[in-house]
């Protein structure tokens, strides 16, 4: 079909997520047809470099073999049955490998197929822990500001980004919000590391004060990421851990964009050893096939839920473990594997941190922020007095438009240019991935 043709039906049918559709109907747009390893092809047959990950799902390139393999293989068998009262061969197999590359005192899986429901099965179990035990008044979450976990309503009320949240609130739960741990502007006005975590004392005085009423402490895994991925300083997931802890309150951490990889360890928890009572995950976990996500927990929160049928946990979704999708993440995992893709990172993660050193000497750079293979670029524009650019000027989307002429396909943050590319891609594709996105935010920012 003809690009234009396929602009109109866009145009008179769709309805594009997060995005302000008066804006996207006002230029011609970029409609992919194909892709191959880390570049995604247009109709007319150009070629992007991938450099956000087709929104942070793909890890090892598209269209590999591997996966195609697995999925047509399965097809042969079945596409879809239920998990409701039965099992699927895939299923099985899928929990049993994700036990085992998660952390040992997580056991059990409970399948949904996106980060947003994984999430919410995070802390409907979370509160059902409580009361399966007979404990009532636990009703609240602590969570940060900042934070993102979703667009479902649950995932809404523990999240904290106010553009996407504050419309919503009058329909949300309540949930106690504790600082984010956004260094480049600190809500409290001080500078790590002389501030002794003052953000994570913040958190500790809220358990404190409602101890009997926590039902646990949600947060994402070392980068809040969708806030313009804010790196926690050191010390505090470590931190996090130590207060659940402390207080015996489960701690809720959703690794669903930094899993699988993407910080340069399986898990971002990994990096503090602070590991979670319940993990949320999602993106990667299919390389982007098929739409997959998973909430794996201790054999003691699970346990609260057996005996009488009061204690079921009444939650699933009709596409929970579906065979396909756990087919391909069977694929996708083993490819950690033959590929050595956590072994082959470090140079890259060391190459994107000399360009951030450049692009922080940049005049309108305000802040730049890494974890392993995933960076966010803060565009200000005044850098001595950290202002923002004013919304209206969508700097960010600017410099998008800018990279995709030069064969580039990112997604900004707001003014948080944003790096997470496939994990599989090479040196000299990444050297060209962050001249294109150096190139376009002097000429953007600088004229
Ligand atoms: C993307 C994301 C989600 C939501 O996942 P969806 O599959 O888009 O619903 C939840 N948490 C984090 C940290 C995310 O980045």
């Amino acid at each position: 079909m003809e690009y234009q043709e396929l602009v109109e039906k866009d145009f008179n049918h769709l309805w594009h997520p997060f995005t302000q559709m008066s804006d996207f109907t006002s230029r011609p747009p970029l409609i992919i047809e194909g892709g191959k390893g880390i570049y995604l092809i247009d109709t007319q047959g150009n070629r992007y470099i991938d450099g956000v990950s087709s929104l942070w799902v793909n890890l090892h390139g598209h269209r590999r073999p591997e996966i195609d393999q697995a999925i047509m293989a399965q097809l042969g068998r079945i596409a879809h049955s239920t998990m409701l009262g039965m099992a699927n061969v895939p299923a099985i197999l899928l929990a049993e490998k994700l036990v085992q590359v998660t952390p040992p005192n997580l056991t059990r899986v409970f399948f949904s197929d996106n980060g947003s429901t994984a999430m919410e099965i995070a802390l409907k179990m979370a509160y059902q822990y409580w009361t399966n035990r007979g404990i009532g008044g636990r009703t609240r979450f602590v969570s940060l500001k900042n934070a993102y976990h979703g667009d479902t309503l649950g995932a809404v009320s523990v999240g904290g980004i106010d553009l996407f949240h504050s419309v919503y609130r009058p329909l949300l739960f309540p949930a106690y919000h504790a600082p984010s741990p956004y260094c480049y502007r600190c809500s409290l006005e001080k500078s790590y590391p002389a501030c002794a975590l003052a953000c994570l004392e913040e958190l500790e005085k809220i358990v404190e004060s409602h101890r009997n009423e926590i039902i646990a402490i949600v947060s994402e895994s070392a980068v809040q990421g969708a806030a313009g991925m804010i790196v926690m300083p050191q010390g505090y997931m470590r931190g996090l851990r130590e207060i659940a802890d402390r207080y015996g309150v489960p701690l809720i951490l959703d690794e669903v964009a930094m899993g699988f990889g993407r910080t340069g360890k399986m898990w971002a928890f990994e990096h503090e050893k602070a590991w979670p009572d319940i993990m949320a995950i999602s993106k990667g976990i299919t390389n982007g096939y098929l739409p997959l996500a998973a909430t794996i927990t201790t054999e003691e929160i699970y346990s609260s839920f057996l005996g009488d049928y009061t204690k079921t946990f009444y939650h699933g979704h009709s596409y929970t473990g579906n065979p396909l999708a756990c087919a391909a993440a069977l694929a996708n995992l083993e490819i950690f594997e033959k590929d050595r893709t956590l072994e082959n990172l470090p140079p890259k993660i060391r190459l994107l941190s000399q360009w951030l050193d450049r692009f922080a000497e940049l005049e309108h750079v305000g802040n730049v922020r890494q974890k392993g293979l995933v960076a966010g670029i803060e565009l200000v524009k005044d850098k001595g007095t950290k202002e923002p650019y004013p919304r209206e000027e969508s700097v960010g989307f600017q410099v998008i438009y800018k990279a995709r002429e030069k064969g580039v396909a990112i997604r900004p943050l707001g003014d948080v240019m944003v790096v997470m590319p496939p994990l599989v891609i090479s040196l000299e594709e990444l050297d060209r991935l962050l001249e294109v996105m150096y190139e376009c935010v002097k000429v953007v920012t600088e004229g």
